[in-house]
């Protein structure tokens, strides 16, 4: 995968890309990323890119010239390599909102080129004609779109093959099955007194596999319920879902009868 990725802030991204998972699948060349300063695009001496918005209003708007020119020029210099599929990405809070079923389409395009933002924004026409995808982390506003990119493609890159080994699989992660994560534990087994489950001492691998299914359906149930809505349930994840509502409403009928409700 070909990663462009347009800022006023490249050395922002020179750490986090270079170190640990992102560092070694950029070494061994599953992912090759490369960072362009728009100010490099910019055409005036002195090379600024924003400009004060027409109708009056605080902060600088970042100009249409230099993201345009940036990406005419990524695509001139790609335009050897084989990358049939691309998306031209701007990261917007008012954009679509990221998760883990937008990473995995995202990990099957050849080439990704991401716009970041800053001060108060884009001027519009770079939303409506150079972007082909908007996609905010969430709904709230950060100083710039670098942070923003960082998560995006770190999430995207963990999925690219041979990035993450075996033992990293990311099926059973939070999110991949619809469901989240089942607790997870290491040595040792007695912690101060805190134990290890039993079950994941048995070495009854059927056993295990259904408590870590109940166990993430509990924890769903509990922190997301309604991601059980859009997620395949088996006959016994429905049963056991229903055991747990039937216990649920049990004990909240005894504590209300405690308080006399
Ligand atoms: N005035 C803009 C608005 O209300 O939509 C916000 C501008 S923000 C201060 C500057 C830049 O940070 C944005 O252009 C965008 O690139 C980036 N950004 C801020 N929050 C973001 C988020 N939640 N998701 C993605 N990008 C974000």
């Amino acid at each position: 995968m070909k990663i462009d990725i347009i800022t006023l802030f490249p050395t922002m991204f020179e750490k986090p890309f270079s170190e640990s998972i992102i560092g070694r699948a950029r070494k061994n060349k599953i992912v090759d990323i490369t960072i362009w300063n728009l100010r490099d695009f910019s055409t005036n001496k002195h090379k600024t890119v924003d400009d004060y918005p027409f109708g009056g209003g605080g902060g600088m708007i970042l100009a249409p010239e230099p993201f345009f020119r940036a990406v005419e020029h990524i695509k001139q210099v790609n335009r050897n390599l084989f990358l049939p599929r691309g998306k031209i990405i701007l990261m917007s809070p008012q954009g679509e909102r990221f998760n883990q079923k937008k990473a995995v389409e995202l990990s099957h395009y050849d080439h990704l080129i991401i716009l970041c933002g800053h001060y108060e924004g884009f001027d519009e026409r770079i939303r409506e004609y150079l972007a082909e995808e908007e996609i905010s982390i969430g709904d709230y506003v950060l100083t710039g779109g670098e942070l923003p990119a960082m998560v995006v493609v770190d999430s995207v890159v963990r999925l690219l093959p041979g990035v993450l080994g075996n033992s990293e699989a990311t099926e059973e992660d939070s999110f991949s099955r619809g469901l989240l994560e089942y607790p997870q534990y290491t040595r040792p087994r007695d912690f101060r007194g805190y134990l290890v489950p039993d079950v994941l001492l048995s070495g009854n691998h059927k056993e295990i596999a259904r408590w870590r299914r109940e166990q993430s359906l509990l924890r769903t149930l509990k922190r997301r319920p309604e991601m059980l809505e859009n997620c395949e349930l088996t006959k016994e994840d429905i049963e056991f879902l229903k055991k747990l509502k039937i216990k649920g409403t049990a004990s909240n009928n005894e504590s209300r009868k405690k308080e006399n409700i």
